[in-house]
């Protein structure tokens, strides 16, 4: 079953205690869509500029995702950088260069307008409905992620995109700020009167969870005695999640349970090393060694 993910794919220049890396290939859809690569082929919908070439789109290639969707145009791609604290868990934002990213308006290919499983990254909610207004039936599950940006500058327009999803997967921060609750019960509470009846809260080092009709749901982050650079961490435990629910085709109790540990899963690789790197080296018995270490990792008796 194929997996839709619209987002941006991005120069990044990432700087971290670690080390620095000047032009790292990025973006939310490239870390959704490799992460999810590895569970269900993937549609990506996204724009370039001339300067992304061949070798930078190698990034794609060998895995299961198609990107006639991925937008050619002339001028630069989208650029971000950003700094990490020593203990990783602050992030400074040095650039944000929409180029051209400022003029991108969504098309899907034939194609892609069958999806079943949809993934909206963090990108302006119009776009994202848009985006969703494109396929042709309504999803089994259309996903969403937004970011501070959006919540304080469009949020009539963010309002109007959450009524049509199912899902929404946002950190902690965003949390509180769309719903104005401190407590993330009350504030999931608060979400599900938007339109999602699912709310994932991804809490950087302190894990992920899910919150819908049947209660809470917890997943611990994956403890790594070395994290190098958690960019992209939320994007690949989107991608892991989705990627999971598509490959199984269900979005009972039980599977989404699964999911939130496979998100976790993938997060925690992508944090290994800079950019893309260490997901582009994994193999997919990696990933059910960790799940199965996760297991380990979180069981008692009573
Ligand atoms: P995350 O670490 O999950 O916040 O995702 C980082 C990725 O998101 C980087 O690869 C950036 O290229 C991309 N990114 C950062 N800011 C934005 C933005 N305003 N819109 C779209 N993508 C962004």
């Amino acid at each position: 079953m194929s997996l839709l993910v619209v987002g941006s794919v991005a120069f990044d220049c990432l700087e971290s205690p670690y080390g620095k890396v000047e032009r790292a290939v990025g973006g939310a859809a490239t870390y959704f869509a490799v992460a999810a690569s590895f569970f269900a082929p993937v549609h990506l919908v996204a724009i370039v500029g001339d300067d992304f070439s061949k070798e930078d789109a190698a990034v794609f290639r060998g895995r299961p995702i198609d990107i006639e969707g991925l937008e050619r145009t002339t001028g630069k791609t989208f650029f971000w950088s950003g700094r990490y604290s020593q203990n990783l868990n602050e992030r400074v934002t040095l650039a944000t260069e929409l180029n051209c990213f400022a003029e991108f308006k969504p098309r899907l290919p034939e194609k892609y307008r069958n999806s079943k499983y949809v993934f909206l990254a963090n990108i302006a909610p119009d776009l994202q409905r848009d985006v969703l207004h494109q396929v042709k039936h309504k999803p089994k599950i259309a996903a969403m992620d937004t970011m501070n940006y959006w919540i304080e500058r469009t949020n009539a327009e963010l309002r109007e995109t959450l009524r049509h999803v199912d899902i929404l997967m946002i950190n902690d921060t965003e949390t509180r700020e769309l719903s104005s609750e401190h407590n993330l019960l009350l504030a999931a509470k608060h979400i599900f009167k938007m339109g999602p009846s699912t709310l994932v809260v991804k809490r950087g080092e302190y894990g992920a969870m899910l919150v819908d009709k049947n209660g809470i749901f917890c997943v611990p982050a994956f403890p790594l005695e070395e994290p190098h650079d958690p960019t992209g961490a939320g994007d690949s435990f989107a991608g892991g999640f989705m990627g999971y629910l598509a490959s199984v085709g269900s979005k009972s109790e039980a599977f989404l349970r699964r999911a939130m540990v496979y998100g976790s899963v993938l997060g925690s690789f992508a944090v290994e090393q800079f950019g893309l790197d260490r997901l582009l080296k994994l193999k997919k018995a990696e990933i059910y060694a960790r799940a199965r270490h996760f297991a380990k990792l979180t069981q008692f008796k009573l």
